[in-house]
């Protein structure tokens, strides 16, 4: 097809005009032949099956039945009257009703000659009806070119009372095949069409719209949802490609006596399959010549600081420094306390820079920092001013990455000539197939395995109600000499009335575990960093039995000794959070547990989060879940990518297809990354790119 016929504006289509023109714009965003024609049906309506009056189900699906009009009356009722017409064929009778247009009707209807009715079937008193219904002579129907399936297009109120109903937009589509006659160039090269036996271009078209039988129904989505889903793919996957060779990075082709002296005397654990398996992804790509871009997923707890920890090892042994950022003052600090635990004297240099350290104690890191002195710079945002330049930084890791924009990510890259390697690190497990759509530019590293050893937190859900019972289960697990968290809600728009509970609960809380015998830690968002630092300091001495805090306690926190998870208000919070938030206990050797307080009153939504909660440990399957209730369009990240604006294709349903075309993609660009070889893709692919749009190619 020309592809100037598929871009003429809309407006010229015949039966369309300026008015139902600006509708479509308006309401549909479609402006040319080739929206129009990219204007995929909801739902189809199968007109295949005739139902006999006598087998009616009190179903609320639109069916088709063949039988006759015996009489008509109108029935007057409370506010105006109705057209009720009596039809039967030889297993029974039902009500055919009209609201309004009964003239016209009541003058045009044929008595005794058989009709085929189309609709939905109501039950009432007794009897079923049908309003409305489309009906057609049987004559005229046998003789008619039949539309089997009936598409059911996108609507919405404006454009039904614009007049643009269904059938309307069924008929423009019409049109549009008449005028071109729907010859649509082939978009899929001849290789991907005949290795997955997909149907042509202008087959799936025609059939999404006007679908002879199920099984080409069936063909063309296949086929669409798979161009839709290989074309996302390979836009991704040619831009990480492109990146590698692009961008070049530092070589870290040595593995030196730091890394070796710490695996063989320091590490005081054996790292798990996982561990190993992604330190060798990420050793594979430091040694590449091209920047790492990494992505490294791993449950909460499932040992992603000594995977960073042993990749800053790897760039000090080759002669750079590394770079840890943090979101949280609490958990920079945690990390700095920790590595340097870990790292004892093997001779590295570390130090911590957050918004807190004094000016004097800052201007020291600044200048060591330049000289090369030091080689692990720790920290939060803080590492981001401009004022912190690095002899020669080869590495910087984000932790808990969601908490970062992508700026954020970005001002990394300016902090040495080339730009060192990324490697950012999330507990928000992202489920592989959205991850692979997200992140396509990223690589991805999973670390899928618990460390041994590690008990199953046990998972409950108590009522409010059942207070008392909960504050004796805590004095029982202080008793055995552990620690408990207390959680709160804290979300923004509220956060006077947050920290009143907050505040109240701690009251509460107090009065029934009181001093001596009981200490308790308080943290929240509002404190200065310094008390808070004091506070989180007794917890994790085990100077304090109870910590009540926000949710400032969500990320990263290690206190192997705190066996007991309370979250208050759990309804309020989302699954993944939750999920983050009991991983802050099940870090020692002893049985842990995650009580979640609610609340009678609970949503649908929300007794799906808990019971899911109670129901797996899985970060993954939880993610799953949480992508089930939420739709993809509120996770991290997403709204920006723009990648899940899907025309046809779903992300969650159609996840065999995702990996069909993320496979032919990768393969198809590995060995022809110009695509030369492979005319029309790299024509579509071309036009793609230039329209900002995935549906913009066919032409
Ligand atoms: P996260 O992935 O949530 O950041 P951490 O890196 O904080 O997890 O690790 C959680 C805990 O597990 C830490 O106490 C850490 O020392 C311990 N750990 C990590 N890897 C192993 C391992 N292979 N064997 C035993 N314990 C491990
Ligand atoms: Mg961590």
């Amino acid at each position: 097809m020309n592809s100037n016929v598929l871009q003429t504006p809309i407006v010229y289509l015949k039966g369309v005009g300026p008015n139902r023109a600006e509708t479509l714009q308006s309401e549909l965003g479609i402006h040319t032949y080739q929206d129009l024609i990219n204007l995929f049906p909801n739902r189809y309506i199968d007109k295949t099956q005739y139902y006999k009056i006598g087998e009616l189900q009190r179903t609320s699906s639109d069916i088709q039945i063949v039988g006759k009009i015996v009489n008509i009356k109108t029935v007057e009722q409370k506010k105006g009257k109705r057209l009720v017409a009596k039809f039967i064929d030889d297993t029974g009778e039902m009500e055919l009703v009209w609201f309004r247009g009964q003239k016209w009707i009541r003058e045009n209807l044929k008595l005794n000659i058989p009709y085929v009715i189309f609709g939905k079937v109501n039950w009432f008193n007794g009897t079923f009806s049908m309003p409305h219904p489309e009906m057609e002579l049987w004559e005229d129907h046998e003789k008619g070119l039949k539309i089997y399936m009936q598409p059911v297009y996108p609507s919405t109120e404006k454009l039904a009372n614009k007049g643009i109903t269904n059938r309307v937009t069924n008929k423009l589509i019409q049109q549009l095949f008449l005028e071109t006659k729907g010859r649509f160039k082939e978009t899929l090269s001849p290789g991907l069409i005949s290795e997955l036996s997909l149907i042509s271009k202008a087959e799936a078209l025609f059939n999404i719209h006007f679908p002879k039988n199920q099984e080409l129904l069936a063909k063309a989505q296949f086929r669409l949802k798979f161009e839709e889903l290989f074309y996302i793919q390979l836009q991704l996957i040619s831009k990480n490609l492109m990146h590698k060779q692009k961008i070049k990075g530092y070589n870290f082709d040595k593995v030196g006596t730091l890394f070796k002296t710490f695996y063989e005397q320091h590490l005081p654990f054996e790292l798990t399959n996982a561990q190993k398996r992604v330190i060798k992804e990420i050793r594979a790509d430091l040694g590449s010549n091209a920047q790492m871009n990494r992505l490294l997923q791993g449950d909460v707890g499932s040992g992603k600081t000594i995977v960073a920890l042993m990749t800053m090892l790897l760039a000090i042994d080759n002669g750079f420094q590394a770079c840890l950022m943090a979101p949280t003052e609490i958990l920079a600090n945690q990390h700095f306390m920790g590595i340097k635990d870990l790292l004892g004297n093997i001779g590295v240099n570390t130090a911590l820079l957050t918004g807190s350290v004094k000016k004097s104690a800052r201007k020291l890191i600044h200048e060591q920092l330049e000289n090369g002195e030091l080689h692990i710079l720790i920290g939060t945002h803080a590492l981001l001013e401009d004022k912190v330049a690095y002899n020669n930084l080869g590495l910087a890791i984000v932790d808990e990455q969601h908490r970062f924009g992508v700026a954020q990510r970005a001002k990394l890259w300016h902090k040495n000539d080339i730009p060192p390697h990324i490697l950012v690190m999330t507990a928000t497990p992202i489920p592989r197939t959205l991850a692979m759509s997200l992140y396509g530019d990223l690589d991805i590293s999973t670390i899928d395995e618990l460390p041994p050893g590690r008990k199953p937190i046990k998972t409950v859900h108590r009522y409010d109600s059942n207070r008392l019972k909960v504050f004796q289960f805590i004095r029982d697990e202080i008793k055995k000499g552990r620690q408990v968290y207390v959680v709160y809600p804290l979300i923004q728009e509220s956060e006077a009335l947050d920290y009143k509970d907050l505040m109240d609960g701690y009251e509460s809380i107090a009065r029934d575990f009181p001093m001596p015998d009981y200490q308790i830690s308080i943290v929240h968002g509002k404190m200065k960093p310094a008390d808070k630092d004091y506070e989180m300091e007794r917890f994790v001495k085990g100077e304090t039995q109870i910590m009540v805090a926000t949710t400032v306690i969500e990320v990263g926190v290690n206190v192997p000794n705190a066996s007991v998870m309370i979250i208050e208000s759990a309804e309020r919070f989302g699954l993944s959070q939750l999920h983050q938030l009991r991983g802050r206990v099940g870090r020692g050797a002893d049985q842990s547990f995650c009580i979640l307080m609610t609340g009678h009153k609970l949503s649908l939504d929300s007794k799906t989060r808990l019971e899911t909660m109670v129901g797996t440990n899985d970060g993954f399957q939880i993610a799953e879940v949480d992508l089930k209730l939420r739709g993809p369009g509120d996770l991290m990240g997403t709204q920006q990518s723009g990648v899940l604006n899907l025309k046809i294709a779903d992300i969650i349903k159609d996840n065999d297809i995702l990996k069909t075309a993320r496979y032919h993609a990768l393969k198809i660009l590995r060995e022809d990354i110009s695509l030369q070889k492979h005319p029309v893709i790299l024509h579509a692919y071309t036009q793609l790119v230039k329209y900002k749009n995935i549906w913009n190619y066919i032409s």
